[in-house]
C-alpha cells in the first residue's frame, strides 16, 4: 500500500447526483431508523453515481490503475471500494453483519478508492474494525471523526508509516495494530501476491546488484553510462505508478541510500 493522493474535488456527479442520493437515504432513515437497523428497509444505492464512469476514471488515475490495497496493476477491470462499508458492517472477521453502516457515505468523495475484486469482495467485504467500537457512528446525525479505524486510510495516512516488507512479505512496524489489521483482514500475504512481488523483486535485485558494481567503476565511462540507465529503470520501480511500488522501495532501500538513485 501506498499513499493515495486523489483530487480535492470531487467528480460532479458525486456532488449533484450522489448528494442528492444522500438526502433521500438520510431521510428514509429518520423517518424509521428501526426498520434500518434491524434490516427490515434497505437503502437503494446507486452503483450508477458512486461508480458512475467518472469516478472510476477519476480513480483509476489517482491510482495509477493500482488497487488501493495490493497495488495489483487492475487497469479499468477494478472495483469502486466503500472504505467504509455502505450496506452493512462487521466489527471483525465471523462477528454478525450489523445494520446499517454507512449508508450517508455511500457517495462521499473521500470514502471512494479502486481495489481489485480479491480485495474488495474477497477479504475486506463489510469488514470495517475500530479500535474502539463504542465510538462508532451509526447513523448520518453521529460523526466519524471520533472513530479510529483500524484499517490504513491510503487516501489519509501513510501507509509506509505501518507496513513495511521484508523481501516480498509485508509486516506491521513495530507490530502496530493497524498494519497488523490491514495485512490480515486484507491477506496481503497470500501466496498470489507474495510470488508476485517475489519474482518483481528478484529481477530488481539482478539489477541491484549490476548497479552496486558500475557504482563501483563509475571512473569507467562505460559503467558509468549502465549506471546511469540502471538508475533510471530503479526509480521506475520506486514511482508511485510501479505495480508493489512499497515492497520494491523497502527492497531497494536496504540496498541503496535513496539519493545513490536520485
Ligand atoms: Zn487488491
Amino acid at each position: 500500500m501506498i499513499r493515495i493522493h486523489k483530487p480535492k474535488i470531487a467528480p460532479k456527479k458525486l456532488t449533484t447526483d450522489g448528494k442528492q442520493k444522500c438526502k433521500s437515504h438520510c431521510d428514509a432513515y429518520s423517518l424509521n431508523p428501526s426498520a434500518y437497523e434491524t434490516n427490515q428497509e434497505k437503502f437503494d444505492f446507486a452503483s450508477s453515481i458512486y461508480a458512475h464512469e467518472s469516478v472510476k476514471e477519476a480513480l483509476i488515475k489517482a491510482q495509477h490503475q493500482k488497487c488501493c490495497f495490493c497495488e495489483r496493476i487492475i487497469g479499468k477491470n477494478g472495483d469502486v471500494e466503500h472504505f467504509r462499508p455502505k450496506g452493512a458492517y462487521q466489527q471483525a472477521k465471523g462477528e454478525p453483519l450489523k445494520y446499517p453502516a454507512y449508508y450517508w457515505l455511500a457517495y462521499q468523495w473521500e470514502n471512494l478508492y479502486l481495489s481489485c475484486p480479491s480485495c474488495n469482495s474477497r477479504h475486506k467485504k463489510n469488514l470495517f474494525p475500530l479500535q474502539d467500537p463504542t465510538k462508532r457512528a451509526t447513523n448520518h446525525n453521529q460523526r466519524i471523526t471520533k472513530e479510529n479505524p483500524l484499517f490504513i486510510d491510503c487516501g489519509k495516512e501513510d501507509p509506509q508509516e505501518f507496513i513495511g516488507f521484508r523481501a516480498e512479505y509485508a509486516y506491521a512496524i513495530d507490530g502496530n495494530p493497524k498494519g497488523k489489521i490491514t495485512i490480515d483482514y486484507l491477506d496481503l500475504n497470500s501466496e498470489d501476491l507474495t510470488e508476485s512481488r517475489r519474482q518483481k523483486l528478484n529481477s530488481l535485485r539482478e539489477l541491484s546488484k549490476i548497479l552496486s558494481s558500475a557504482i563501483e567503476n563509475s571512473d569507467n565511462q562505460e559503467w558509468q553510462k549502465i549506471a546511469d540507465e540502471l538508475k533510471v529503470y530503479l526509480a521506475e520501480a520506486l514511482a508511485d505508478s510501479a505495480e508493489f511500488a512499497a515492497a520494491n522501495r523497502c527492497a531497494i532501500y536496504a540496498e541503496f541510500q535513496e539519493s545513490d538513485l536520485i
